[in-house]
């Protein structure tokens, strides 16, 4: 039986490069998201082991009846990558109650709720949690007060699944990538802050989806079964050298 993910935010961007590449490996695929349209067209190319699951990962009853429709159509749960991501831009005064609550729900509320759902079908075997934090979450940038402190919460999470789950087999590890030029990013990365990631990037570029789902899918296989509680940047060396960011 080939083992089984569970991707959010798998529609596009660098969850959709997670699935394909569990895929390649012989996975099977849950593929979550609440883009219905987007959804089916990422799964329509995908074949037999991949299944999109509509289900918004901020919202419980959803979530729950996610995991069990999962479980229903795959039987077994091996990985649960906590991608679905939204941004903010824009100063503090700007960002308002709503705004705070909506990208808080999304990146903090959803990987909170599925690990709840998931951690049961995840101690029949041991396995993985893999939260995808940012940069954005190991130091300040200017603009991104919801989204940077969403991101710091999502690498504490990260230590404690690690902490609590350990002794079920089960690893948690948090991946932090750089920019990488998808929707999410784009809608706020204006010419003069991609110019300026390039410029602090010792790479001197944004990075791809499928260099994030390398690191996703490694974290998530055995060769890193003894990797757990551990935060790790794929971001062309910004973090450990960067200088200025906007
Ligand atoms: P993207 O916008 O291309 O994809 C995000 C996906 O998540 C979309 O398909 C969207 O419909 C889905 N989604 C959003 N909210 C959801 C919800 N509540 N329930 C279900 N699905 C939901 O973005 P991306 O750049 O691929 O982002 C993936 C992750 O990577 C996010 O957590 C993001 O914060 C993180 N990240 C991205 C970058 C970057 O530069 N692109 C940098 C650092 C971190």
């Amino acid at each position: 039986m080939s083992k089984v993910a569970v991707v959010t935010g798998a529609a596009r961007g660098i969850g959709l490069a997670t699935a394909k590449q569990f895929l390649a490996k012989g996975w099977s695929v849950a593929l979550i998201d609440w883009d219905q349209a987007e959804l089916d067209l990422a799964c329509g190319e995908l074949g037999s082991e991949a299944q999109g699951f509509h289900c918004d990962v901020s919202d419980e009853v959803q979530v729950q009846a996610m995991i069990a429709a999962v479980l229903a159509r795959f039987g077994r749960l091996d990985a649960l990558v906590n991608n679905a991501g939204v941004a903010e831009f824009g100063p503090i005064e700007d960002c308002d109650f709503a705004t705070w609550k909506r990208v808080m729900a999304t990146n903090l509320d959803g990987p909170f709720l599925c690990t709840q759902a998931a951690v049961p079908a995840l101690k029949e075997h041991g396995g993985a949690v893999l939260n995808i934090a940012s940069i954005s979450g190991l130091r300040a940038s200017t603009l991104r007060v919801a989204y940077g402190t969403s991101k710091a919460a999502v690498i504490q999470l990260t230590k404690q699944q690690a902490a609590e789950l350990g002794e079920y087999g089960i690893r948690a590890n948090c991946v932090c990538p750089g920019p990488v030029r998808t929707k999410l990013a784009m809608a706020v990365h204006s010419p003069e802050i991609i110019a300026a990631y390039h410029d602090a990037i010792p790479l001197n570029r944004y990075g791809s989806e499928d260099e994030i789902a390398n690191l996703i899918t490694f974290l998530c296989s055995e060769e890193a079964s003894y990797i757990t509680g551990q935060v790790v940047a794929a971001d062309g060396g910004f973090e450990s050298t960067g200088v200025g960011l906007p």
